[in-house]
């Protein structure tokens, strides 16, 4: 059993209501990967970096079980760099940069020993490399996972859509399944992107919680009450590191398992916004992952009876 991760490694600068950051470490497959790390361990990374990027995250993530084979370390050229600015209500940002950097010429190649994962989470970076990923396994995951973002939507729109055609579950928020679908009705919107290849779809609604639907289904997870947030950076990813994470260690694909899947997700990317970057998400506990979870159990739990 083994689980590939493609996604950016990359430096963020980000600006919140409750502070500014220089260049910290960032990217989305580094949110991922930690996320799943505290529901298994067998983890392949695919992506690349320039010789600016600092090696002791390379080792934070070699730490908690990352194997780097499939990290490219481009000898004088600049990792890719994001800047964003979060609106007051932590529930919407802009861009304000993007520098694609290594990222403009990537052209990944799957190690050998990771050719064949049981499960495939492509995350947020160019939908053309994403392809070149599924195209160079040797097997059919059990499970492809795929997270986008607008910037994609807006510069790559077509090759994204071969993407969604090939993948199994799309993770995704409001705005963005929007953009997608020409739909402002999430049902609606929902149905129409189910139509575009993948049997499950998830919506991520920031504070509000996340929905996840499949052809006849829809389930709904809250996102917990929070008395901190700092930095929403890398909550969608943190979402989908513990989403497949969890799948991955239960081996089951199961509506009913994805329903405790996004549980998972929303805890890990609860712990993600509480500090800036990815501090938070390193050096967690079992203890603290399980009391989370407990928290967001405790938050839903209600007895009606209708007779
Ligand atoms: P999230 O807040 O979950 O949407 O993810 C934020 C992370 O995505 C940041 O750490 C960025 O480095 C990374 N990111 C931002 N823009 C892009 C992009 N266009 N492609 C890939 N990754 C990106």
């Amino acid at each position: 059993m083994s689980l590939l991760v493609v996604g950016t490694v990359a430096f963020d600068a980000i600006e919140t209501p409750f502070g500014k950051t220089d260049k910290i470490v960032g990217g989305a497959a580094s949110y991922i990967s930690l996320a799943a790390s505290y529901f298994y361990r067998n983890i392949h990374l695919v992506s690349v970096v320039g010789d600016d990027f600092p090696q002791t995250f390379l080792n934070t993530l070699t730490g908690v079980g990352v194997d780097l084979q499939g990290l490219q370390i481009k000898k004088g050229e600049k990792s890719f760099f994001w800047a964003g600015k979060y609106h007051n209500d932590l529930n919407s940002r802009d861009t304000l940069e993007t520098q694609l950097n290594v990222l403009a010429t990537f052209d990944p190649v799957v190690p050998d020993n990771c050719k064949a994962p049981d499960f495939l989470m492509l995350g947020n970076l160019t939908p053309e490399v994403q392809q070149k990923v599924i195209k160079q396994l040797t097997a059919k995951p059990k499970l492809i996972v795929l997270d986008t973002m607008n910037f994609w939507m807006d510069i790559a729109m077509d090759e994204l859509k071969k993407t969604i055609a090939m993948i199994d579950v799309l993770t995704i928020n409001d705005s963005e399944a929007r953009q997608l679908s020409g739909e402002y009705s999430l049902v609606k919107a929902a149905q129409k992107i189910l139509k575009m290849g993948p049997k499950t779809l998830v919506i991520k609604k920031g504070e509000h919680g996340a929905l996840l639907f499949n052809k006849d289904e829809v389930f709904f997870a809250p996102a917990l009450p929070l008395e901190d947030v700092y930095d929403p950076t890398g909550a969608g990813d943190s979402f989908a590191g513990g989403f497949i994470g969890y799948l991955a260690k239960t081996k089951d694909i199961s509506f009913e398992n994805m329903k405790r899947a996004i549980i998972f997700g929303s805890a890990m990317a609860s712990f993600t916004v509480e500090k800036f970057g990815t501090e938070r998400l390193i050096g967690l506990t079992q203890k603290d992952v399980d009391e989370r979870v407990q928290e967001f159990i405790d938050l839903v739990q209600f007895d009606i009876s209708l007779v």
